[in-house]
């Protein structure tokens, strides 16, 4: 059975994928510091380490001990408001934590890493869908810390051999379909599960940011993706890395964007509640349209969504709200 160190497999993304690997015939083994992962979210079943990327000790630690065959990667900060007030905290986590992390592994001997990246490496695109090869211009601190890190693998792939997949997803959403993982941000800024909140009446309205965007309904649109289906994709990015597949950055997302405006619609149908609405400015800095160009990964690693229609993404996040209202407390 080949050991799979998940950094941040306590995160919302890491517990998913952690989960699903298990289910796969993997065996899992986490590192995760807690400063936002939840203990809770990991089966005790699992080996746990409790630490930082950077502990390079620890790292090669867990790696002769674990017998660590791959890593998937994704403790990281990943707040863009928090990422513009406080640029050097993102650079430093992110992009300098990733480093000494990735040299860690690499002195061990491991040499084939899934990296979790982001769609905000691209910036605001001048072209939707938006394809891997569409120019990389972060306008946040957070986008900036995981563009280095990708752009720094390359090197590490020319110098030492690391056979590297950065997976850029578009935008995570929905939970177990039993509702037992889920979101749980602190503080929680994403669309989805503050509509949740505001259905279980732990708010009074949802903002909707923005009514004026060059969109049909004028709010924004993005690309929804199932947390279920972007773990299957990092299983499926490392049996690739293993089997020949080259080293590179794939877009996760549908190929399909709905409006916020959809979003509430939806999750009104979903929990029977009403969910009133609060239209508000803009918030800085979100692009009218993020939807991702998909043919790489369905072609290359056999990647195809099975849980990401946006009712399925709805109902497993109400699932997860309903038995879990104040989150793992
Ligand atoms: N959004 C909104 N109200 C909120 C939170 C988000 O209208 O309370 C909008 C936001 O402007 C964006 C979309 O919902 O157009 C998705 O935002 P989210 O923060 O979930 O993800 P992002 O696209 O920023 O990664």
């Amino acid at each position: 059975m080949e050991s799979i160190l998940v950094s941040g497999g306590a995160g919302y993304i890491g517990s998913h994928t952690v989960r699903t690997l298990a289910e796969q015939g993997y065996r899992p083994i986490v590192l995760d510091s807690l400063v936002t992962g939840h203990r809770q979210s990991v089966s005790l079943d699992v080996p746990f380490y409790h630490g930082d990327i950077a502990d390079s000790d620890l790292v090669r630690k867990i790696v002769e001990i674990e017998q660590v065959s791959a890593v998937i990667h994704f403790a990281a900060r990943s707040l863009v408001g928090e990422s513009v007030e406080k640029p050097d905290l993102y650079f430093e986590e992110n992009t300098a934590k990733t480093n000494r992390f990735v040299s860690a592994l690499l002195q061990s001997g491991v040499k084939r890493l899934i990296f979790s990246s982001t769609a905000a490496t691209y910036g605001i695109p001048d072209e939707v869908p938006i394809p891997e090869s569409a120019p990389t211009n972060p306008i946040n601190p957070y986008g900036l810390s995981k563009l280095m890190i990708e752009q720094s693998f390359a090197w590490l792939e020319k110098a030492y051999g690391l056979k590297w997949i950065a997976l850029r997803y578009f935008n995570a959403a929905g939970a177990a379909l039993d509702g037992s993982l889920g979101e749980d941000h602190i503080p929680e800024t994403h669309l989805i599960p503050l509509v949740l909140k505001t259905a279980l009446g732990q708010r009074e309205a949802i903002s909707v940011f923005g009514t004026d965007y060059s969109t049909p309904d004028g709010t924004c649109l993005r690309d929804y993706i199932h947390v279920l289906d972007l773990a299957n994709a990092h299983i499926l990015a490392l049996e690739g890395l293993a089997t020949g597949v080259g080293s590179g950055v794939y877009n996760v997302g549908t190929g399909s964007g709905y409006s916020v405006k959809e979003v509430i619609e939806t999750a009104r149908f979903v929990t029977g509640r009403p969910i009133p609405v609060l239209e508000s400015p803009r918030r800085p800095g979100d692009p009218d349209k993020l939807v991702a160009k998909v043919e790489k990964i369905q072609t290359l690693l056999g990647w195809t969504p099975e849980h990401s229609s946006i009712e399925q993404i709805l109902q497993s996040a109400w699932a997860w709200h309903l038995k879990h209202p104040n989150g793992y407390l």
